[in-house]
């Protein structure tokens, strides 16, 4: 009998969950990746590419609605994103 090893990879939630709390951007997570909750806040000086007008809100990353306030974005899973946040790992949306 063939035995199939199915390797237990944790499914990531890619969507937001309404109750998820926000992120912190002292999540050591957040801090690793220049997380802020306001794209405006963020160091120049450490992010020279950073742009005001890049939001996880225009983000590819983003797990909702380019109007929600907030939403879940798959590098924080279990966290909220601010709509008119920034990280490092900003891609924009197609
Ligand atoms: S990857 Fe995109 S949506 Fe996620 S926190 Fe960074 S900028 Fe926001």
């Amino acid at each position: 009998m063939i035995q199939l090893s199915v390797t237990g990879t944790a499914a990531l939630a890619g969507q937001a969950f309404a109750q998820a709390p926000a992120l912190a951007e002292s999540d050591p997570q957040a801090v690793a990746l220049g997380y802020k909750a306001d794209s405006t806040k963020v160091d120049k000086a450490k992010f020279p590419k950073h742009e005001a007008a890049q939001k996880c809100n225009n983000c590819a990353l983003y797990q909702a609605k380019a109007t929600d306030a907030m939403g879940g974005c798959p590098l924080f899973a279990g966290k909220q994103v601010a709509g008119p946040g920034w990280c490092s790992a900003w891609v924009k949306k197609a």
